[in-house]
C-alpha cells in the first residue's frame, strides 16, 4: 500500500510574490519532499478537474462566475485579501478535484493514504464566497462527494484560522462532523465553542478556541479527552484533514506554537483511529518550516516517522477553555 501525493505545475500558476500565500510554499515543500528520505517511498500523482456539477452542489452560481469572470479578464483581488488569477477557474477545480480523487482512491482501498499538496487553499471558502485566499472550499468538496455516497466523513482543522467555510456547510449536517482547534482571537472571527451545529447537524461541529501561546501540550489534552473520544464515536469511514501549518510557533501569521513534530503526533493519533487518511494543505507561511511540518505529517503516513529538533515556550494553562468545550460536547457525546 502506497502513500499517495496529488500535485501538479498547474497549482504554481496561482501566484503573487508579494502575498504570503504565493507559489514558492509549493516549491519549497515538493523540495522538501524530493530532498527527504520518503521520496523514494511515496507516489505522486497529477489531478484531475473537478466537475462543475459538484462545484454548483456546494457554491452559489453567483460566486462561481465571479471567478470565472476575473479569471478570464486576466486575474484581479476578490476582496482585501485574496487574489484570482488568469486560468484560476481550471486552478481551483484540479485542486478541489485532485483532492476527490485521492479521497476516492483511499476510500476504495487502492491507496492506503495521501496528501493533496494542491494550491488554492479552501476551508474559508463559504456556500456563496471566495475569501481568505480561497476560491472554492476543496476540502467541503470532496467530503459532501464521498457522504453524498453513504459515507461517514470526519473533518479535522488543525490550521490556526478557523474554518469558517468548511464549518458553514455541513451546519446543518450530521454526515460530516467537523473538529477545530485554531487561535482566537484571531482572523476570520468564527469558531466559538457554542459554534456546535443546528437542526440535525447539533453536536457534528466542535470548535476550540485556544489562546495565543498554546502549544503540543494542550492540544494533546484536546485531542486525547475530547475530539478523539468524539471522533471513535462518530466512527469515521474516511478521516480528511485541513493540513494548515500556520498553527506552528514560527508562523508570520499564527500564534499558536506547535513545534514540527507535532504535525506528525496529530496524523498519528487520527490515523489509529482510522487508517483511511488524506491530508490536503491549507495554510502555512513560514519558508524555513513548512517543509518540515510536511515531512512530519508525511513520515506518519508512509510509516517512517522523522523527528526535528525544534523547541519553543508555550502557555500549557488551558483549564477553562478545556472544561468548557468539554461542556459543549457532553451535550451531543459520551466524553
Ligand atoms: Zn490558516
Amino acid at each position: 500500500m502506497t502513500t499517495e501525493i496529488v500535485y501538479s505545475q498547474a497549482f504554481h500558476k496561482h501566484d503573487n510574490v508579494g502575498h504570503p500565500e504565493n507559489a514558492q510554499r509549493l516549491t519549497v515543500m515538493m523540495d522538501a519532499v524530493r530532498q527527504s528520505p520518503l521520496a523514494d517511498t511515496i507516489t505522486i500523482v497529477e489531478p484531475n478537474l473537478l466537475s462543475e456539477d459538484l462545484l454548483y452542489a456546494i457554491h452559489s452560481e453567483e460566486m462561481i462566475e465571479q471567478v470565472k469572470e476575473i479569471d478570464s479578464q486576466g486575474g484581479a483581488w476578490i476582496d482585501l485579501d485574496t487574489y484570482v488569477c488568469s486560468s484560476d477557474y481550471e486552478t481551483a477545480r484540479l485542486a478541489a478535484g485532485g483532492l476527490l480523487d485521492l479521497c476516492r482512491r483511499v476510500l476504495d482501498g487502492d491507496t492506503e493514504n495521501g496528501f493533496a499538496l494542491a494550491r488554492p487553499p479552501g476551508h474559508h471558502a463559504t456556500p456563496r464566497r471566495s475569501m481568505g485566499f480561497c476560491l472554492f472550499n476543496n476540502i467541503a468538496l470532496s467530503a459532501h462527494a464521498l457522504a453524498k455516497k453513504g459515507a461517514r466523513v470526519l473533518i479535522f482543522d488543525p490550521d490556526v484560522h478557523h474554518g469558517n467555510g468548511t464549518q458553514e456547510i455541513f451546519y446543518h449536517r450530521k454526515d460530516v462532523l467537523y473538529q477545530s482547534f485554531h487561535l482566537s482571537p484571531h482572523f476570520p472571527g468564527t469558531g466559538a465553542i457554542e459554534e456546535s451545529g443546528v437542526g440535525l447537524g447539533k453536536g457534528y461541529t466542535i470548535n476550540a478556541p485556544l489562546e495565543y501561546g498554546h502549544g503540543d501540550s494542550v492540544v494533546s489534552q484536546l485531542l486525547d479527552d475530547i475530539f478523539l473520544p468524539v471522533a471513535k464515536q462518530f466512527d469515521p469511514d474516511i478521516i480528511l484533514v485541513s493540513s494548515g501549518f500556520d498553527s506552528h510557533h514560527t508562523d508570520p501569521l499564527g500564534g499558536l506554537h506547535l513545534t514540527a513534530d507535532m504535525f506528525g503526533e496529530m496524523i498519528k493519533k487520527y490515523q489509529a483511529l482510522q487508517p483511511k487518511l488524506v491530508c490536503t494543505l491549507e495554510g502555512g507561511y513560514n519558508f524555513s518550516w513548512i517543509g518540515k511540518c510536511l515531512l512530519s505529517q508525511l513520515g506518519v503516513l508512509t510509516h517512517h516517522p522523522l523527528s526535528f529538533p525544534d523547541t519553543t515556550q508555550e502557555k500549557t494553562d488551558a483549564r477553562l477553555i478545556l472544561e468548557d468545550v468539554k461542556k459543549e460536547v457532553k451535550k451531543y457525546w459520551d466524553i
